[in-house]
């Protein structure tokens, strides 16, 4: 039996969810695994709050996968160095 951390569930089995556009009021789809979503009204960004153990749990990456992992761990940047 494999060990799942409940803190993915979210990541591991994605969900979709419906996000208020903070500009327009207008419903943005997006799924749990997805950090920001352009709201189809307005283009405005809005961002997911992915609630995960990503930042704590030293498992992580295994739990979730490398590439998983990664896309979370660091969100669309253009910042090369930490
Ligand atoms: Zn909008």
């Amino acid at each position: 039996m494999l060990f799942k951390c409940p803190g993915n569930a979210d990541i591991r089995t994605p969900t979709l969810k419906i996000k208020r556009c903070p500009k327009c009021g207008g419903d943005v789809e997006l799924f749990s695994i997805d950090m920001k979503v352009d709201c189809p009204s307005c283009g405005q960004p809005v961002f997911n709050n992915i609630n995960s153990c990503i930042d704590y749990c030293q498992y992580a990456e295994q739990c979730l996968g490398t590439e998983t992992y990664q896309k979370l761990k660091k969100p669309a940047t253009q910042a090369g160095e930490d």
